[in-house]
Parts: C-alpha cells; sequence; structure tokens
C-alpha cells in the first residue's frame, strides 16, 4: 500500500477509503485496473468502518442479500489467501447468530422464515423452540418461545480487513485529500478535483459512506440516502457475561449483543432515531448505554445485574452513522445516464458484512462480466422505490 502524492491519472479512482472503498479497490484490481484511493482523512476505515459491531450474517430474507453476505462470509473465511496476504489474520470468530422472540405465535413466525431461508438454499438455518434454545443457551429467559440459529454467522476484525483489501490491492492510497469536484468530457466523468490537485480516470466511484450523497450532489446528481446515528457500547470484562456466545437479538425490537473478550458489545437500531446531516463527530447519547442494557435484559436477563454491578471505567460507548436507502439495499454499479460514475454506497446497518461481495460485484459492472440490468442493487431501481424509510427490525 503506497500513502503518497496524488498520481496525474489513474484507471479508477475511488473516493472514500472505508472497507467500501477499499474493496472496490481490490477487486478492481483484480480485474485488471489501476485504482487508486482518495480520502480525506488522515487513515483509513476511520469513520463509520472504525464503529460498527463487525458482525456477518447469511441470515437474511431476500434472495439477493442471501447471495451477497454468504459471498461475502466465504470469503472472510478464507480472506488471507483469497487476498494473498499469508499475515493478515481478521479473527474471524462463528458462534452464530441467534434471533430470539417473545411472541405467542413465535414457532409460526419464524418457521415461515426459516422455510424461506431452506427455500433459498440457506439449509444450514435452525429453527429451534423455547426448551431447545434454553437447553443450548442457558441464560436465554423463559419468556422466549422460538429462536432461529446459524452457526457460520459471526463477526471479524473489521478495520483489519479494510486495510488487508487495501494493502492486497496495491492501489495508491492518498490521504488527507478529499474529492471536491468532478471534470467532465462530453457528458462522462473523465477525473476528480481533490484538495490535493486532480486526478484523470475514465472510472470513479463514489464510496464515501455517509458522504456519498454530498459527493454525488457535485455532479448534480439525487441520491436517496439518509444518515442515521447509531451507538455501539463496548463492556469490559464481567463474569456474568458468556463469552461463548453468538450475537444474540431481540427480534422483537432489534437489540442486540455479543461478547467480545473479556466483555461484550451492545447496539440497536431504534426507530425513533432522527435523521442527521453527514458528520466525522457523531455525538454519543449517553442514556443510550442504560436503554440498551434494559432492552438486552428483556430476553437474558443476567444483563439486568451486569447493569448492577458495572464500575466507571468498564463501559465505552460510541456512535456512527447508517447511510440507509429507501429499500436498505445498498447502490452498487453505474450511473445510467453519466458514463464512468459509479457507486459502492448505502450499505446501512451492513457494510462490513456485504463488503466482499458487493466490491466483487462492482468490478464486475465495470468491467463488463454482470449486466447493469441483471444488478439487484443498481442505481437505476431507485427510481421505482416507494421513498420510506426502512423498517428498523431490518437494520440490525
Ligand atoms: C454502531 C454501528 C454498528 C454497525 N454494525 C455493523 C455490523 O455489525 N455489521 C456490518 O456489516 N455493518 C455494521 N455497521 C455498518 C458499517 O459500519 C457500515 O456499513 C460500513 O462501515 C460503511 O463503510 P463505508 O466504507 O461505506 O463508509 P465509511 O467507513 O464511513 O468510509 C467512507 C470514507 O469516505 C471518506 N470520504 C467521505 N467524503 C469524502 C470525500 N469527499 N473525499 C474523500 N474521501 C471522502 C470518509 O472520510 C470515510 O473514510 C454498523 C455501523 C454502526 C454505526
Amino acid at each position: 500500500m503506497n500513502t503518497s502524492d496524488l498520481p496525474p491519472s489513474a484507471d479508477a479512482v475511488i473516493v472514500g477509503g472505508g472497507i467500501a472503498g477499499t474493496a472496490a479497490a481490490f477487486f478492481l484490481s483484480r480485474a485488471g485496473l489501476r485504482p487508486v484511493i482518495v480520502e480525506r482523512l488522515p487513515a483509513l476505515a476511520s469513520l463509520t468502518t472504525a464503529r460498527s459491531m463487525e458482525a456477518m450474517r447469511a441470515q437474511w430474507m431476500e434472495p439477493e442479500n442471501v447471495a451477497m453476505m454468504r459471498e461475502s462470509i466465504e470469503f472472510y473465511e478464507r480472506f488471507a489467501e483469497r487476498v494473498g496476504l499469508p499475515d493478515c489474520d481478521l479473527g474471524v470468530h462463528q458462534p452464530g447468530y441467534l434471533f430470539l422472540t417473545a411472541r405467542p405465535d413465535g414457532m409460526e413466525a419464524l418457521g415461515r422464515r426459516v422455510a424461506l431461508q431452506h427455500g433459498l438454499g440457506l439449509t444450514d438455518v435452525e429453527l429451534l423452540d423455547g426448551r431447545e434454545v434454553r437447553r443450548r443457551f442457558p441464560y436465554v429467559s423463559d419468556a422466549v418461545t422460538a429462536a432461529t440459529y446459524r452457526q457460520r454467522d459471526g463477526w471479524l476484525a473489521a478495520h483489519e480487513a479494510a486495510l488487508g483489501f487495501a494493502r492486497a490491492s496495491g492501489a495508491r492510497v492518498v490521504t488527507r485529500a478529499e474529492a471536491t469536484g468532478f471534470r467532465l468530457a462530453g457528458g462522462r466523468v473523465v477525473g476528480v478535483e481533490t484538495t490535493r490537485g486532480p486526478i484523470a480516470a475514465d472510472v470513479v466511484v463514489i464510496a464515501a459512506g455517509p458522504y456519498s450523497g454530498r459527493v454525488a450532489a457535485l455532479l448534480g446528481v439525487d441520491l436517496p440516502l439518509r444518515n442515521v446515528r447509531r451507538h455501539r457500547v463496548t463492556i469490559g470484562e464481567h463474569p456474568l457475561i458468556p463469552q461463548t456466545a453468538p450475537m444474540v437479538i431481540d427480534q422483537d425490537t432489534g437489540a442486540h449483543w455479543r461478547p467480545e473478550r473479556p466483555g461484550a458489545a451492545l447496539a440497536w437500531a431504534q426507530p425513533h432515531e432522527p435523521p442527521g446531516e453527514p458528520t466525522d463527530d457523531v455525538r454519543a447519547n449517553p442514556a443510550f448505554v442504560h436503554e440498551v442494557m434494559e432492552a438486552v435484559s428483556r430476553l437474558c436477563p443476567f444483563w439486568e445485574q451486569v447493569a448492577e454491578t458495572l464500575k466507571v471505567g468498564q463501559v465505552y460507548l460510541t456512535a456512527g452513522q447508517y447511510t440507509e436507502t429507501p429499500d436498505d439495499k445498498p447502490i452498487i454499479g453505474p450511473h445510467p445516464d453519466i458514463p464512468g460514475l459509479y457507486f459502492n454506497c448505502g450499505y446501512g446497518g451492513h457494510g462490513i458484512m456485504a463488503a466482499p461481495g458487493g466490491g466483487r460485484l462492482l468490478a464486475d459492472l465495470v468491467t463488463g462480466a454482470v449486466d447493469d440490468r441483471d444488478n439487484p442493487f443498481s442505481f437505476r431501481r431507485l427510481a421505482r422505490l416507494d421513498l420510506q424509510p426502512p423498517t428498523p427490525h431490518r437494520l440490525l
């Protein structure tokens, strides 16, 4: 990885050096292009990618999401080999994702979901009744009526993944370089203006995370993105936190937690959070610590005791932004009317788990290996959408 001056030209310029930008750089370089990443901050992967829960799951309901996440999980499982960096260890953990419900009709509701997932080829998702859930996961409340579980879901070191993609891509990385405009010739994009000078390129990818809408607006393109604050609480060592637990999600509310040695990480995409402007400095709300611990206590009551016995200095609260689209799917691929302009953004709460599949698709769209008409994440689909915010429980 080369962090240096801006070259005069590149085959592709990627605006943004988070996980979406670095994954795009890796797959574009594997496709034979010479990419350059321009990143306005002093370091790669230091905005949203640094603030996530770092988790991945294939338990989705839509065929395109199941396919993308399976592809990505398989990639992460063999990351060092796939990117060709034998020393790159993402610390992949696969104790699973456990979705819990206390609904009286839990078995029927989750049963329908599992049947659909099996039909999509995700045959390793298990449907558990309340008794079986408590046998396997004894810290789960008696109120739980059913759960779904897939052991190959889990988590990884997202920051290392982004740096690994960047290093393996061989891309030149230019930090403290903010894209401030585009160069156009004959209606097509031919380069980018940055705070460190211009760079010519026939392919420009907007992978600017929460700022993607602003970058697209420099070209007069309106992206239907909204940025919503999301918190993460990290708890230090506590004897009551089971370190072998999976990611545990209250399916009825969306509150979730997982062990993070020697403590845990907790999050919750609360439905009442309003959208805001993109920012580097997302102010965390201290009340969230109490709110999320109360929420996860509902189906895992040991959290009440953890909350009562927590000491000052054991809690670390951070916040970032989900960059959401109306259908909760990323925007990957070309702008239909501006040749040379591509998107790899709008990943919401799923950009870590989707990055390998999304980056691979982006590269295939750039090279023509995939036709945009066959692309479920295309920009052009947005015109057909009802522009309502996504449903909160799907934002995990
Ligand atoms: C609390 C929380 C929990 C999450 N948990 C998970 C999870 O468990 N699993 C999961 O898959 N996802 C999770 N996510 C979502 C995930 O973090 C994001 O989807 C992902 O990090 C987005 O990556 P990105 O590269 O698109 O954006 P970013 O990481 O934000 O990177 C964008 C980069 O673009 C740069 N940039 C912006 N404008 C410009 C410009 N004009 N010129 C140059 N550079 C520019 C920015 O400085 C930034 O570095 C979570 C997010 C949050 C906030």
